[in-house]
C-alpha cells in the first residue's frame, strides 16, 4: 500500500498511540475531580498544555484544547464574532478550508458581512489586498498558514502586521502547517491560531486553539469552567496527551522531515514531468507545504483517476478528503483560475515522513499509466 494522503490525515504515531494507551490505562480520573486520581489526570493535561505551548512559541495559558481543526476554527471566528460591538465586518481569503468560509457566512444571520479576500494564481495573498478587504468595522482577518489543496504557505506575519495596523485582530488556521513547519505565534504576530491532532500524527478528534492572552474571545459551549471557563466539556485527557507527544516528536524532527518530504516530492515531479507532458503543477511547487503536490491532467477526471490508483493500492485524492463527496469543482482550484476541464482533472498527493524516494516514482508512474489508460480510453 501507498499512502500518499497525509493531507486528509496521517496515521498515529507508535509513541502517541503508546501515550494514548498508558493515559487511557491509568489515568482514569476526571481531571476537574480533586481527588488523587483527578489530579494525575490533570497533571497530563497541564504537561501536554506546556508541551504544545512550547512547541508553538505561546504561553501554556494560551493554549485550549478542542474536539480538532473544525472546533477550534468555528470558535476562532464565531467566539470573536460574539465579542464584537456593533455591526461587523470579517475578511477571509477566498481559498480558506470550508470550516472557515461556513463559519464566516453563519454569521450573516447574526448581521456580520464578510469579505472575500482574492488571491493571485498560485494561491498566494498579497498584504495589499488585505488592506482594501479591512474596513473600519472588521473585527477579524482570518488567512490559512498552508492551504489544504495546493499547499500553498502565506506570508502570515506581514498579513498579520497589516490588519493589525488597520484595527483587526488576526486568526490562522494552521491545521496543515503545524508540525510541518515552524511556527513561533509570537514572531507570525497572530491573535488566534487553530491547529488539529490527526494532521501531525496524533490522535482523530482532538486539537487546540491559541489564543494570545487578553484577545477578547467568548466561549460557544455553554456547561462546566473546563479550560479556563472558555471550553465547557470533560477534557479528551488521553488524545491531548498523545496530541503532545505528536507535536513533540513533529518539532524534534521538522528540518530532517521537511529535507525527506521536499526530496521525495521533487523526485515525483521529475518524474511526472518525464512521462506526462501537459501535467499542469498547481501552487508553487518547491516553496509550498514540504510533501504536498497538486496535480491537473487536462481530459481526464481526477476520480477516476483515483479509482484506478486505489485498485492498485495507492491512496491520493482528489482534493479536500472533507469535500471527496462532492462533484462541484474546489472553490480553491476555482480561485486560483484553473478552468474547469484542469480543476476536474486534479490530484492531491499529500507525502508523509513514512513515505519513501522508491513509492514516490511508483506513484508517479502508475498516475501516468492511468492517466494513459483513461486517455485511450476517450479516443475510443
Ligand atoms: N482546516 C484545514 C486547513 C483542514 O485541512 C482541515 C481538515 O482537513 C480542517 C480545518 C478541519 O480539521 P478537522 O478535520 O480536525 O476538523
Amino acid at each position: 500500500m501507498i499512502y500518499a494522503d497525509n493531507a486528509a490525515t496521517t496515521r498515529i504515531s507508535d509513541t502517541a498511540l503508546e501515550k494514548w494507551c498508558e493515559v487511557s490505562r491509568l489515568c482514569g480520573g476526571n481531571p476537574s475531580s480533586l481527588h488523587r486520581v483527578g489530579i494525575q489526570a490533570k497533571r497530563e493535561l497541564n504537561l501536554a498544555r506546556e508541551i504544545i505551548a512550547e512547541a508553538i512559541g505561546a504561553g501554556s495559558d494560551e493554549i485550549f484544547f478542542t474536539s480538532g481543526g473544525t472546533e477550534s476554527v468555528n470558535w476562532g471566528i464565531k467566539g470573536m464574532a460574539l465579542s464584537a460591538s456593533g455591526p461587523a465586518q470579517i475578511a477571509v481569503s477566498a481559498i480558506e478550508h470550508h470550516a472557515v468560509l461556513r463559519s464566516a457566512s453563519a454569521l450573516e444571520k447574526i448581521g456580520v458581512t464578510c469579505d472575500l479576500i482574492p488571491v493571485d494564481c498560485q494561491g498566494n495573498l498579497h498584504p495589499c489586498d488585505i488592506e482594501s478587504s479591512i474596513k473600519p468595522n472588521t473585527f477579524l482577518v482570518s488567512v490559512m498558514l498552508a492551504n489544504n489543496e495546493i499547499g500553498t504557505i502565506q506570508p502570515i506575519k506581514e498579513l498579520a502586521e497589516t490588519a493589525r495596523r488597520r484595527g483587526a485582530l488576526f486568526h490562522t488556521d494552521a491545521v496543515q502547517a503545524v508540525g510541518h513547519i515552524p511556527i513561533n505565534v509570537y514572531q507570525l504576530g497572530v491573535d488566534l491560531l487553530s491547529a488539529s491532532a490527526h494532521k501531525f500524527n496524533g490522535p482523530r478528534g482532538v486539537g487546540f486553539l491559541y489564543v494570545r492572552r487578553g484577545t477578547p474571545i467568548t466561549s460557544l459551549l455553554s456547561g462546566g469552567a473546563q479550560e479556563s471557563n472558555l471550553r465547557a466539556g470533560t477534557e479528551n485527557v488521553a488524545g491531548i496527551a498523545a496530541m503532545a507527544v505528536a507535536l513533540s516528536e513533529h518539532v524534534r524532527n521538522l528540518d530532517k522531515e521537511e529535507k525527506h518530504l521536499r526530496q521525495i516530492s521533487s523526485r515525483f515531479c521529475d518524474e511526472i514531468r518525464r512521462e506526462i507532458h501537459d501535467a499542469h503543477f498547481n501552487g508553487n511547487p518547491g516553496s509550498s507545504l514540504p510533501g504536498l503536490v497538486s496535480l491537473s491532467v487536462r481530459c481526464v477526471s481526477g476520480e477516476s483517476l483515483l479509482h484506478l490508483l486505489d485498485m492498485k493500492e495507492i491512496a491520493v485524492s482528489t482534493g479536500a478528503a472533507c469535500d471527496s463527496q462532492s462533484t462541484q469543482v474546489s472553490h480553491v482550484l476555482r480561485a486560483i483560475g484553473l478552468d474547469d476541464e484542469l480543476a476536474k482533472g486534479t490530484l492531491r498527493i499529500s507525502f508523509g515522513y513514512e513515505n519513501t524516494e522508491e513509492q514516490a516514482v511508483t506513484l508517479a508512474r502508475e498516475i501516468a499509466k492511468a492517466v494513459a489508460k483513461l486517455k485511450t480510453a476517450l479516443k475510443r
